[in-house]
């Protein structure tokens, strides 16, 4: 492969029909999604695609077949629910539709833009892909995946999804959102005069002027009717005094609440399916005090000054300013210690907060074993124990300048649904097979990257050492999903 040429890889260019035609389960096309105010694609995100591309195996086989990798645009600032519509027509192709229901109790048009033939017209359970999504783009992800399972499109199923690989995403919310305007105590509302308030203000008139802006600056507002050509000056006054969009649960600053994160898993949102091989990268960029689960970020950090400050602001964050308060202040969640890849203790049932009803069937509750100290509720009396906030765990002080890291494992709480976790410095080991063996479906592989912020291994392309080894293992994660699936269907066929 030409490595200059990035022309296939560039925002919703069409992966070639001949792609995945002889092996469903080989060199699946890999669907990128960026995240909160991502548009620019592989104009920033570089030239990793050569690195996820190297394989021993290739050189050994004298293979050239190569995954296909896409970017997918959704509406940078849009809701999960907007953006996941807009993946999937991306995707499949046809016009965008967000739902009568949704889009009536949310003041928006029923239908978007026209997405023409889409990315992979083929997309389906004999053809599914892979992907990847950096910050909400693996919110967004999971959004899809729980739409595809519930019967929001027609003739979808959760299997489309191969695998899912996750970067810092903030799957049960952030205290950023709070932190840059939305309201503690009356989310969606925001504070007047705060950092949130001004960038909606930015938005609105980019919006605005959007039939004048470049394609890799895209809003995709046309439901919202926000350009010169749908709504006066007088009405985009208004919307900059106080904004209908931002203002609302139809928007991301709304998403990242804890209280939408947990909304969402009430009604079953992110839990894992047997048919698709889950991953997550979790950044962190603090380290522990001496004295106890207090964490501060650490001095390289102050190379990105903002994310210092977000990050010493997040690490000391009171989640029991937020009301109504995250039931994980409560809850007797618990901490996986780091395991090797294949080590799961199976725990008693009883032990996890979550009603049996509301875990789905397809999962089985487990947890590991908790290596640090921490204040737990009373079991004698576990009624009054739910009502006494427990001291945290370093979990939700430790963060990536912009995620804490509890959020960015996986949706559900670990005791709620089936998860590994590992920490690495990457590069020790070469590959995915090196780390884990045969990956396992229905099953988050969580990876924590210690000294890493929200922007180390993405979106800017800086060639690092670092993200060098991340692509070389994204590769070969794939790959391992791949034969593990392909053994799979085989085992399968032999019954
Ligand atoms: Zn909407
Ligand atoms: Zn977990």
């Amino acid at each position: 492969m030409d490595t200059t040429d990035l022309s296939h890889n560039l925002i919703d260019a069409q992966i070639p029909s001949t792609t995945n035609s002889d092996s469903a389960l080989s060199l699946c096309p890999l669907v990128i999604v960026e995240g909160f105010f991502g548009t620019a694609g592989a104009l920033l995100w570089g030239k990793f695609e050569e690195y996820m591309h190297l394989d021993e195996r290739d050189e050994k086989s004298g293979s050239t077949a190569r995954r296909q990798v896409v970017f997918a645009s959704v509406g940078p600032v849009s809701s999960l629910h907007d953006r996941a519509c807009e993946l999937y027509y991306a995707i499949k192709g046809g016009v965008v539709d967000y739902g009568e229901a949704h889009s009536s109790a949310n003041n928006h048009k029923r239908f978007g833009r026209d997405r023409g033939a889409g990315l992979y017209p083929q997309w389906s359970t004999t053809h599914p892909i892979h992907m990847l999504g950096h910050s909400i783009g693996g919110s967004t992800i999971i959004k899809l995946q729980h739409m595809l399972a519930t019967g929001f499109f027609p003739d979808a199923h959760p299997d489309m999804i191969l695998s899912i690989s996750s970067i810092s995403s903030p799957f049960r919310g952030t205290q950023l959102s709070y932190i840059l305007g939305e309201r503690l105590t009356s989310a969606p509302s925001v504070r007047p005069l705060s950092l949130g308030s001004l960038f909606t203000k930015v938005v609105h008139v980019l919006s605005y002027v959007s039939p004048f802006l470049p394609t890799w600056l895209d809003f995709h507002t046309e439901s919202r009717s926000m350009s010169l050509y749908e709504t006066s000056v007088l009405e985009l006054c208004g919307q900059l005094w106080k904004s209908d969009w931002a203002e609302s649960r139809d928007a991301t600053p709304f998403d990242v609440t804890f209280g939408a994160a947990e909304e969402r898993e009430g009604e079953g949102e992110g839990r894992v399916w047997g048919g698709t091989w889950y991953r997550s990268w979790a950044a962190v960029c603090t380290k522990k005090s001496d004295d106890g689960f207090a964490h501060a970020p650490i001095l390289a950090t102050l190379l990105l000054p903002p994310m210092y400050i977000c990050s010493k602001l997040l690490a000391s964050f009171d989640y029991t300013a937020v009301k109504p308060t995250p039931s994980f202040i409560f809850a007797n969640e618990t901490t996986p210690r780091h395991t090797s890849p294949n080590e799961v203790i199976i725990t008693d049932e009883s032990t996890t907060t979550v009603p049996p009803s509301t875990i789905p069937p397809n999962i089985i509750p487990h947890n590991t074993t908790i290596p640090i100290s921490r204040s737990q509720p009373e079991k004698e009396d576990p009624e009054r124990a739910a009502l006494i906030p427990r001291v945290l765990g370093e979990e939700y002080h430790a963060n990536d300048g912009v995620v804490p890291l509890f959020s960015q494992w996986h949706p559900l709480a670990c005791s709620a649904t089936r998860c590994t976790h590992e920490e690495t410095t990457l590069g020790e080991k070469s590959t995915a097979d090196d780390r884990g063996g045969v990956p396992e479906p229905g099953r988050w592989h969580v990876v924590t990257l210690n000294d890493a912020h929200h922007l180390s291994l993405v979106p800017l392309w800086l060639k690092s050492r670092r993200q060098r080894e991340f692509w070389v293992e994204v590769g070969g994660w794939l790959r391992s999903v791949e034969a593990a699936a392909a053994a799979s269907e085989r085992d399968n066929a032999g019954r």
